[in-house]
Protein backbone atom coordinates (compact mmCIF):
# COMPACT_ATOMS: atom_id res chain seq x y z
CA UNK A 1 0.00 0.00 0.00
CA UNK A 2 1.43 3.34 -0.91
CA UNK A 3 1.93 6.16 2.07
CA UNK A 4 -0.95 8.41 0.75
CA UNK A 5 -3.56 5.56 0.71
CA UNK A 6 -2.07 4.15 4.36
CA UNK A 7 -2.24 7.77 5.88
CA UNK A 8 -6.06 7.96 4.18
CA UNK A 9 -7.01 5.37 6.22
CA UNK A 10 -5.39 6.25 9.70
CA UNK A 11 -6.59 9.18 8.88
CA UNK A 12 -10.45 7.35 8.91
CA UNK A 13 -9.79 5.59 11.70
CA UNK A 14 -8.67 8.52 14.11
CA UNK A 15 -5.27 8.02 14.37
CA UNK A 16 -3.45 11.10 12.13
CA UNK A 17 -2.00 12.48 14.83
CA UNK A 18 0.17 9.18 15.72
CA UNK A 19 2.75 9.89 13.24
CA UNK A 20 4.09 13.00 14.27
CA UNK A 21 4.65 11.65 17.64
CA UNK A 22 5.89 8.49 17.17
CA UNK A 23 8.37 6.89 14.58
CA UNK A 24 6.53 5.15 11.69
CA UNK A 25 6.09 1.58 12.20
CA UNK A 26 8.15 -1.07 10.24
CA UNK A 27 6.47 -2.09 7.13
CA UNK A 28 5.69 -5.43 6.90
CA UNK A 29 6.14 -7.94 3.87
CA UNK A 30 3.39 -8.22 1.43
CA UNK A 31 -22.50 -29.17 27.05
CA UNK A 32 -23.55 -27.44 29.08
CA UNK A 33 -26.24 -26.07 27.44
CA UNK A 34 -27.90 -22.40 28.05
CA UNK A 35 -28.30 -22.01 31.50
CA UNK A 36 -29.41 -25.67 31.70
CA UNK A 37 -32.89 -24.22 31.16
CA UNK A 38 -33.05 -24.81 27.16
CA UNK A 39 -36.65 -25.21 26.37
CA UNK A 40 -37.65 -28.98 27.01
CA UNK A 41 -39.68 -28.86 23.47
CA UNK A 42 -36.86 -27.06 21.79
CA UNK A 43 -35.46 -29.80 20.66
CA UNK A 44 -32.84 -27.60 18.32
CA UNK A 45 -29.77 -27.12 19.60
CA UNK A 46 -25.96 -26.27 19.24
CA UNK A 47 -24.80 -29.77 19.55
CA UNK A 48 -23.91 -31.86 16.86
CA UNK A 49 -22.86 -29.52 14.44
CA UNK A 50 -19.22 -31.18 13.48
CA UNK A 51 -19.32 -31.88 10.08
CA UNK A 52 -21.90 -29.46 8.72
CA UNK A 53 -21.53 -27.34 5.67
CA UNK A 54 -21.56 -23.63 5.51
CA UNK A 55 -25.38 -23.99 4.31
CA UNK A 56 -26.51 -27.01 6.66
CA UNK A 57 -24.82 -24.88 9.70
CA UNK A 58 -26.13 -21.44 8.91
CA UNK A 59 -29.41 -23.53 9.15
CA UNK A 60 -28.73 -24.84 12.51
CA UNK A 61 -28.09 -21.39 13.44
CA UNK A 62 -31.00 -19.68 12.42
CA UNK A 63 -32.98 -22.45 14.12
CA UNK A 64 -31.13 -22.39 17.74
CA UNK A 65 -33.45 -22.19 20.73
CA UNK A 66 -30.54 -23.82 22.71
CA UNK A 67 -30.60 -20.17 25.17
CA UNK A 68 -33.43 -18.06 26.41
CA UNK A 69 -31.79 -15.30 23.62
CA UNK A 70 -33.80 -17.12 21.47
CA UNK A 71 -37.13 -15.46 22.98
CA UNK A 72 -35.61 -11.49 22.76
CA UNK A 73 -33.93 -11.78 19.51
CA UNK A 74 -34.92 -10.48 16.12
CA UNK A 75 -32.81 -13.19 14.18
CA UNK A 76 -29.61 -14.64 14.99
CA UNK A 77 -26.59 -12.92 13.55
CA UNK A 78 -24.39 -15.86 11.83
CA UNK A 79 -21.11 -14.21 10.72
CA UNK A 80 -20.05 -12.56 7.61
CA UNK A 81 -17.22 -12.74 5.08
CA UNK A 82 -14.74 -14.68 3.21
CA UNK A 83 -15.14 -18.22 3.88
CA UNK A 84 -11.50 -18.63 2.67
CA UNK A 85 -10.20 -16.21 4.83
CA UNK A 86 -6.59 -15.64 6.27
CA UNK A 87 -7.92 -13.77 8.89
CA UNK A 88 -11.10 -14.44 11.16
CA UNK A 89 -12.49 -11.63 13.45
CA UNK A 90 -13.76 -13.26 16.74
CA UNK A 91 -16.43 -10.20 18.78
CA UNK A 92 -18.57 -10.54 21.77
CA UNK A 93 -22.19 -10.81 20.36
CA UNK A 94 -24.39 -8.88 18.56
CA UNK A 95 -26.02 -5.18 19.53
CA UNK A 96 -29.25 -3.63 18.27
CA UNK A 97 -27.88 -2.78 14.93
CA UNK A 98 -26.49 -6.52 14.34
CA UNK A 99 -29.89 -7.73 15.93
CA UNK A 100 -31.59 -5.60 13.23
CA UNK A 101 -29.62 -6.43 10.12
CA UNK A 102 -28.38 -10.14 10.94
CA UNK A 103 -24.70 -9.20 9.98
CA UNK A 104 -21.98 -8.83 12.76
CA UNK A 105 -20.25 -5.50 12.80
CA UNK A 106 -23.00 -3.55 10.77
CA UNK A 107 -22.76 -0.42 13.94
CA UNK A 108 -20.46 2.59 14.54
CA UNK A 109 -18.44 -0.32 15.87
CA UNK A 110 -18.06 -1.87 12.94
CA UNK A 111 -17.44 1.00 10.77
CA UNK A 112 -14.18 1.86 12.95
CA UNK A 113 -13.38 -2.01 12.73
CA UNK A 114 -13.76 -2.04 8.59
CA UNK A 115 -11.37 1.32 8.77
CA UNK A 116 -9.26 -0.65 10.66
CA UNK A 117 -9.28 -3.39 8.44
CA UNK A 118 -8.50 -0.99 5.62
CA UNK A 119 -5.32 0.12 7.29
CA UNK A 120 -3.35 -2.55 7.08
CA UNK A 121 -5.00 -3.16 3.40
CA UNK A 122 -7.72 -5.46 4.12
CA UNK A 123 -10.86 -5.00 3.12
CA UNK A 124 -13.89 -6.43 5.37
CA UNK A 125 -15.36 -8.81 2.61
CA UNK A 126 -11.79 -10.17 2.86
CA UNK A 127 -11.98 -11.24 6.54
CA UNK A 128 -14.19 -13.60 7.76
CA UNK A 129 -15.98 -12.17 11.00
CA UNK A 130 -18.37 -13.39 13.53
CA UNK A 131 -19.38 -13.42 17.46
CA UNK A 132 -18.71 -15.49 20.32
CA UNK A 133 -22.72 -15.34 20.67
CA UNK A 134 -24.97 -15.51 17.37
CA UNK A 135 -27.86 -13.54 19.42
CA UNK A 136 -27.70 -10.40 20.46
CA UNK A 137 -27.91 -10.46 24.84
CA UNK A 138 -31.00 -8.21 26.23
CA UNK A 139 -29.66 -4.11 26.59
CA UNK A 140 -26.28 -5.66 25.46
CA UNK A 141 -25.58 -7.14 28.92
CA UNK A 142 -22.16 -9.34 28.68
CA UNK A 143 -22.71 -13.35 27.45
CA UNK A 144 -23.51 -15.81 30.13
CA UNK A 145 -21.94 -18.71 30.71
CA UNK A 146 -24.43 -21.18 29.63
CA UNK A 147 -25.19 -19.16 26.48
CA UNK A 148 -21.20 -18.90 25.92
CA UNK A 149 -21.49 -22.91 26.19
CA UNK A 150 -24.78 -23.37 23.65
CA UNK A 151 -23.01 -21.21 20.69
CA UNK A 152 -19.85 -22.76 21.10
CA UNK A 153 -19.80 -25.82 18.69
CA UNK A 154 -21.13 -23.21 15.93
CA UNK A 155 -17.70 -20.96 16.45
CA UNK A 156 -16.04 -24.07 16.96
CA UNK A 157 -17.34 -25.40 13.23
CA UNK A 158 -17.27 -21.58 11.59
CA UNK A 159 -12.90 -21.65 12.72
CA UNK A 160 -12.87 -25.50 11.54
CA UNK A 161 -14.45 -24.25 8.04
CA UNK A 162 -13.01 -21.17 7.63
CA UNK A 163 -9.71 -22.47 8.36
CA UNK A 164 -8.06 -19.17 9.38
CA UNK A 165 -4.43 -18.55 9.66
CA UNK A 166 -5.13 -16.08 12.38
CA UNK A 167 -7.69 -15.37 14.56
CA UNK A 168 -8.06 -11.85 16.40
CA UNK A 169 -10.19 -11.92 19.45
CA UNK A 170 -11.63 -8.49 19.36
CA UNK A 171 -12.16 -7.10 23.34
CA UNK A 172 -12.26 -8.83 26.48
CA UNK A 173 -15.04 -11.00 26.56
CA UNK A 174 -14.40 -12.25 23.24
CA UNK A 175 -10.78 -13.22 24.31
CA UNK A 176 -11.76 -14.47 27.62
CA UNK A 177 -14.37 -17.01 25.70
CA UNK A 178 -11.91 -18.14 22.93
CA UNK A 179 -9.32 -18.69 25.02
CA UNK A 180 -11.15 -19.71 28.60
CA UNK A 181 -8.81 -17.48 30.84
CA UNK A 182 -9.30 -14.40 32.91
CA UNK A 183 -6.23 -12.73 32.46
CA UNK A 184 -6.82 -9.07 31.67
CA UNK A 185 -6.61 -7.84 28.14
CA UNK A 186 -3.60 -5.85 29.02
CA UNK A 187 -1.81 -9.04 29.57
CA UNK A 188 -3.72 -11.26 26.70
CA UNK A 189 -2.02 -7.98 24.25
CA UNK A 190 1.17 -8.70 21.96
CA UNK A 191 0.75 -12.72 22.62
CA UNK A 192 0.52 -15.77 20.29
CA UNK A 193 -2.24 -17.36 22.33
CA UNK A 194 -4.12 -20.69 20.47
CA UNK A 195 -7.64 -21.46 20.10
CA UNK A 196 -8.98 -25.34 19.68
CA UNK A 197 -7.25 -28.60 18.87
CA UNK A 198 -5.87 -27.34 15.56
CA UNK A 199 -4.25 -24.15 17.52
CA UNK A 200 -5.11 -21.85 15.67
CA UNK A 201 -3.06 -18.89 16.41
CA UNK A 202 -4.83 -16.21 17.95
CA UNK A 203 -3.95 -12.99 18.61
CA UNK A 204 -6.08 -10.17 21.17
CA UNK A 205 -6.79 -6.53 20.65
CA UNK A 206 -9.05 -4.16 21.82
CA UNK A 207 -13.03 -4.11 20.79
CA UNK A 208 -13.66 -1.32 18.57
CA UNK A 209 -16.59 0.02 20.58
CA UNK A 210 -13.84 0.23 23.22
CA UNK A 211 -12.04 1.62 20.61
CA UNK A 212 -14.79 4.26 19.96
CA UNK A 213 -14.85 5.36 24.12
CA UNK A 214 -11.22 5.55 24.27
CA UNK A 215 -9.14 6.68 20.93
CA UNK A 216 -5.93 6.99 23.24
CA UNK A 217 -5.86 3.32 22.93
CA UNK A 218 -6.13 3.22 18.89
CA UNK A 219 -2.39 3.53 18.73
CA UNK A 220 -1.73 0.40 20.74
CA UNK A 221 -4.82 -1.39 18.43
CA UNK A 222 -2.67 0.02 15.80
CA UNK A 223 0.41 -2.23 17.31
CA UNK A 224 -1.41 -4.99 17.76
CA UNK A 225 -2.75 -4.86 13.25
CA UNK A 226 0.37 -4.49 12.44
CA UNK A 227 1.29 -7.73 14.41
CA UNK A 228 -1.31 -9.57 12.83
CA UNK A 229 -0.04 -8.46 9.40
CA UNK A 230 3.44 -9.79 10.22
CA UNK A 231 2.10 -13.13 11.33
CA UNK A 232 0.30 -14.00 8.19
CA UNK A 233 2.71 -12.84 5.85
CA UNK A 234 5.10 -15.00 7.92
N1 LIG B 1 -19.98 -5.92 19.02
C1 LIG B 1 -19.64 -7.21 18.87
O1 LIG B 1 -18.90 -7.76 19.66
N2 LIG B 1 -20.12 -7.85 17.82
C2 LIG B 1 -20.90 -7.28 16.91
O2 LIG B 1 -21.30 -7.94 15.94
C3 LIG B 1 -21.24 -5.93 17.09
C4 LIG B 1 -20.77 -5.25 18.16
Amino acid sequence: MDEATRQAYLAAMGMQTWEAREPRPPQAPGSGLAGAEGPADAGIRADGVAGLDWTALRERVSACAACELRATRTQTVFGVGDVNARLMLIGEAPGADEDRQGEPFVGRAGQLLNEMLLAIGLRRERVYIANILKCRPPNNRDPQPGEVASCEPFLRRQVELVAPRLIMALGRVAAHNLLKTQVSLARLRGQCHSYGDREVPVLVTYHPAYLLRSPRDKRKAWQDLLHARRMMSS
